[in-house]
């Protein structure tokens, strides 16, 4: 009996935990990293896939997604439902197209809706998924958002210590960002609310801010935040990235030297090229990768499109692969994520980089074009096969086994599949 169940062969390893890059085969057998090795022979395996001019890295992890439907009331449809709005989630697997293994779902559910989202969503998904609980008990699918008196930092607490293996932190979200300032709207209330409750919890804190006079972009990341707390959304049009000469905003580097964390969160409506593009330039990028993934943006955005615009804006693809495994795995305190160290869960994304002419958009609907796409080919979650659209990791159909050439009508002929494979 060979000892691997999958050996992927010959592809460029980029493992930024372990310090890998180069050429090697990596092995997995009962669901975890077997082996890493330069010739690994192919008879020690039941399943051999030749991913040679092709990159394997560690499943990506994308700490900025919105599942489907993410602790929206059951009843959203109905007549006496209090929002008609289609919920704001996408089906969590998804993301498994995009090399994706790991998701965290940002703030979707509150305290009251998250065993909801656990129960359709978590408990069911392929991918992994984790989540940053909102600090709104009713999560952003009841318009309560806004509502100060629904920011109850204990519950917020007790719910993120009730769920440990699953909740990793607090997200805010949206704000007060144009009304006027009453008793109860204070500027940083939400803010504050989520800091008390991640201190709590002993979480970090995810912010996605709009600045007003009242409530700076610098008093957010150099006073409020926390060392290991994270910025998303930060090449959005309201931040003040740039200065007026066109160079660097200091306060970036000021804030990452108190151990503040910037996340991409690209979304519908957060990622400027005019922000990017300078700030990639002086070489300011953010440290994950995130596509903020929700019913607004799922048709253009997803983690290949996003690394592929900072590998055109000349970002090194090892460093976008740091930026996609180790550094979000570091930021939501899952060390054990993002890497490919023998043992581990078999978390793998086979990815390339095609060169050619593409072209990118960004929510201000400009466009930058490009010679670069970094595409997945395949991705392994847990030790099987979950995506893998043009079958490399599939046999020929004139080499499949007699009985994928049964007619099941006629009997006897499951399964009806090509070969036993470690396919999905
Ligand atoms: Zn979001």
């Amino acid at each position: 009996m060979p000892q691997y169940d999958l050996l992927l062969k010959g592809g460029h390893v980029i493992d930024p935990a372990n310090n890998v890059d180069s050429v090697m085969d990596v092995a997995v057998a009962a669901g975890k990293i077997a082996a890493l090795g330069k010739d690994i022979p192919a008879g020690q395996a039941r399943k051999v896939v030749d991913v040679s001019g092709l990159y394997v890295t560690p499943g990506l992890i994308d700490i900025h997604y919105h599942v489907g439907h993410g602790g929206a009331p059951l009843d959203w449809f109905t007549p006496q439902a209090r929002v008609h709005l289609l919920p704001l989630g996408i089906p969590a697997d998804l993301a498994l197209t995009s090399g994706v293994t790991t998701i965290v779902d940002a703030g979707t559910a509150g305290a009251d809706t998250f065993q909801l989202e656990k129960e359709e969503v978590i408990d069911r998904a392929q991918v992994r998924v984790l989540a940053f609980l909102n600090i709104v008990a009713n999560g952003m699918e009841g318009g309560l958002e806004q509502s100060v008196d629904q920011m109850d930092a204990k519950l917020c607490a007790e719910t993120i210590k009730k769920y440990p293996n699953i909740i990793v932190g607090v997200k805010t979200a949206h704000y007060w960002t144009e009304g006027p300032w009453d008793g109860e709207h204070t500027p940083w209330a939400a803010v504050d609310n989520a800091i008390a409750c991640a201190e709590a919890a002993k979480a970090p804190v995810m912010y996605d801010f709009w600045p007003r006079p009242e409530r700076s972009y610098s008093d957010l990341i150099l006073k409020k935040a926390r060392p290991g707390d994270i910025h998303t959304h930060v090449f959005a049009q309201q931040f003040p990235i740039l200065l007026k000469d066109g160079k660097i905003n200091p306060i970036l580097a000021e804030a990452r030297q108190r151990g503040v964390y910037f996340d991409v969160g690209h979304g519908a409506g957060s990622f400027w090229f005019r922000n990017a593009v300078p700030a990639a330039k002086q070489g300011f990028v953010p440290d994950s990768m995130s596509t903020d993934l929700h019913t607004g943006d799922y048709r253009t955005v997803s983690m290949t499109n996003v690394l592929s615009k900072f590998r055109a804006m000349d970002v090194p693809l090892n460093d976008l692969i740091r930026r996609s495994t180790v550094n979000p795995a570091r930021e939501i305190h899952r060390p054990e994520l993002g890497t490919l160290s023998i043992g581990k869960e078999a978390d793998i994304a086979v990815l390339e980089e095609l060169h050619g002419k593409f072209g990118y958009i960004d929510c201000g609907y400009a466009k930058m074009n490009a010679d670069v796409q970094i595409v997945a080919r395949l991705t392994v979650r847990a030790g099987r096969i979950a995506y893998d659209p043009s079958g490399i990791g599939m046999i020929e159909w004139e080499k499949a086994r007699p009985q994928y050439f049964n007619n099941p009508s006629e009997g006897n002929s499951a399964p009806a599949t090509a070969e036993d494979s470690p396919h999905h």
